[in-house]
């Protein structure tokens, strides 16, 4: 069994140059390490092109499977550093070969411009050992596996495995948004797409005490921190009270366009809260036409009370498109559990489909809901969900 001690990391290469290249790769860096932060035999390097981590005999298995959730990563593999000698990179790509099955084919680099063989002459060696001492042929259109040989002035990297990356960008690169989180299944994987694109997310959410019971707010704790991992394992989680807002709005409006005004009143406030910490968009789970109040007009509707950006990233997805998500993100089981949400409490029968801003506003004319929004703005509860427990440098 090949002893791996190096992970090598590979990043995005096209669009990403000069001073964004600097910053992406410090971000992505810095991810990587919180991502890690348990684990405290490893040692970093970064170069222009790669990022290299010395296990120290960490167990490989575990920084790979954490790789595999850090967006910027395009891929990487699992190596085996050795001297940069030729007759030692010939040996121990030899020894790499005998656990493949197959055809083969070696793609060496030369990063280390001063060392004696141009890739095409390690190629050869390498291929010509293998091909003399095992059953492997070559096959360099279609084979079965590959021998990656990057040499470096300091060592000289040996692996046959590729691994493939999260993608994206790294998190936190793209600036930060609030992400309206409520305990279903759509809005986490809303977060999950926004971080992908390398926005680092905060979440708001609404609770209606005592109607929603402690373990509806503990569910949306562990959603935030299930998806925290995509962002180095920190949140904020805003939780607004909203039991006065929510009776007021079903006292004084209609009951079909309670959704729709709910939905304007979550929104004013979600801009406050993001405004106050530097959040420079919403982020929201809907989905259009999925249910009866996710139509364009409500859309329309709910947008008239802001001109902040309101990113809607699975609005497009089907339901089981957004659930093989869920599932894939590790935030299903948790979603499906059955607690009652502050819209599910007062679910109106027949919520309008198409609402229209004129009559919100007459509806909201009624009451005053500034002072309902002030009330929760003063009373909400801010939450640091950590999945490593360490609270250093948070965003
Ligand atoms: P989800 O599965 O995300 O709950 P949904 O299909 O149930 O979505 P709705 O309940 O209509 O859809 O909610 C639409 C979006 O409004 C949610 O994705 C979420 O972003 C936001 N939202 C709904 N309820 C809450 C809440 N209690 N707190 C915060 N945001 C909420
Ligand atoms: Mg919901």
């Amino acid at each position: 069994m090949i002893k791996y001690d190096t992970v090598l990391i590979r990043y995005g290469e096209l669009s990403t140059k000069g001073k964004n290249r600097k910053q992406f790769v410090t971000k992505l860096l810095n991810n990587i390490k919180n991502s890690m932060s348990d684990l405290d035999k490893l040692e970093y390097r970064q170069t222009y092109e790669r990022i290299y981590i010395k296990l120290n005999d960490t167990d490989p298995k575990i920084v790979s499977d954490r790789l595999k959730e850090v967006f910027g990563i395009s891929s990487f593999s699992l190596t085996q550093k050795v001297k940069s000698d030729i007759d030692v990179i010939v040996e121990a790509s030899y020894k790499a070969s005998l656990e493949e099955k197959g055809t083969f084919k070696v793609i060496a680099r030369r990063n280390d411009k001063s060392f004696p063989y141009i890739s095409d002459q390690i190629n050869r060696m390498v291929a010509s050992k293998i091909l003399k001492e095992t059953e492997h042929k070559v096959d360099v259109h279609n084979p079965d596996f590959k021998i990656y040989i990057e040499v470096f002035e300091d060592g000289t990297y040996i692996t046959c495995n590729k691994i493939e990356g999260a993608h994206g960008y790294p998190t936190g690169i793209n600036g930060k948004s609030l992400m309206l989180l409520s305990g279903g299944i759509d809005s986490p994987v809303a977060g999950y797409l926004m971080m992908k694109r390398g926005i680092a997310c905060e979440a708001i959410h609404f609770a209606a005490p005592p109607y929603t019971s402690n373990l509806a707010r503990e569910k949306v704790l562990s959603l935030a921190s299930i998806i925290s991992k995509y962002q180095g394992g920190k949140m904020k989680v805003h939780i607004v009270n909203f039991t006065s807002l929510q009776k007021a709005i079903y006292d004084n409006c209609h009951d079909a366009y309670a959704i729709t005004i709910m939905r304007r009143m979550m929104v004013r406030i979600a801009e406050i809260i993001a405004k106050q910490n530097n959040c420079l968009a919403i982020s929201t789970g809907e989905s259009l036409g999925q249910v009866a109040s996710q139509t364009l007009e409500s859309v329309q509707c709910i947008n008239e009370v802001t001109n902040f950006p309101i990113i809607r990233p699975v609005v497009t997805y089907d339901k089981e498109e957004i659930i093989d998500l869920a599932k894939k993100i590790g935030t299903f089981e948790t979603s499906i559990l059955p607690y009652e949400d502050c819209c599910t409490i007062f679910d109106p029968k027949n919520p309008v489909t198409k609402p229209t801003i004129h009559k919100a506003q007459e509806l909201e004319c009624r009451f005053d809901f500034q002072s309902y929004i002030q009330e929760c703005i003063d009373n909400i509860e801010t939450i640091c969900v950590n999945m490593n427990e360490k609270d250093e440098d948070y965003l």
